[in-house]
């Protein structure tokens, strides 16, 4: 078995949809950066290179290479997976948590495990996903960003 961790973290700014777990969900703001920003992926990618000794996504998908501007998140982690998959590994569970005052996202939360659990190949019963707010405080209290927090457990397929 093999534990790993991921965090990430995204500013809010308007003019953006808001991707989390690869789900767009309603809002007046979205998170900025090179790819669809989807914070959620981002660690949950993280945790994954993380338990693999693979390093980290900027290693492996440098936000410098024009070919990941504007790319699907959900795309990379199944890059992720095949990489992993690469070495003889599979994920067992995976548990992640979302960092944002607002918007309430438990309605989306079925949603993006259905994503996820899709790439990964996983059973339903070994993805957890939820979100949390800060109570106002620091950044992602005030609405300027969103967190997100990911481990996951590896362990060696029998099947190669
Ligand atoms: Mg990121």
């Amino acid at each position: 078995m093999r534990i790993g961790y991921g965090y990430d973290v995204h500013r809010l700014c308007p003019g953006r949809p808001l991707i989390l777990g690869g789900v767009e969900v309603p809002f007046e703001k979205g998170l900025d950066g090179h790819s669809d920003a989807d914070v959620l992926i981002h660690a949950l990618m993280d945790a994954l290179l993380g338990a693999a000794a693979l390093g980290d996504i900027g290693g492996i998908f440098p936000d410098s290479d024009p070919q990941y501007k504007g790319i699907s998140s959900l795309e990379l982690l199944s890059r992720v997976y095949i990489r992993i998959s690469e070495l003889g590994l599979k994920v067992w569970n995976l548990d992640c948590t979302i960092v944002a005052q607002a918007p309430i996202l438990s309605p989306h939360i079925p949603d993006m495990k259905e994503k996820i659990m899709e790439v990964l190949h996983m059973p339903t019963d070994r993805v957890n996903i939820k979100a949390t707010t800060e109570e106002r405080l620091g950044f992602t209290g005030a609405g300027e960003g969103m967190a997100a927090h990911a481990v996951v457990l590896l362990h060696e397929s029998s099947d190669g």
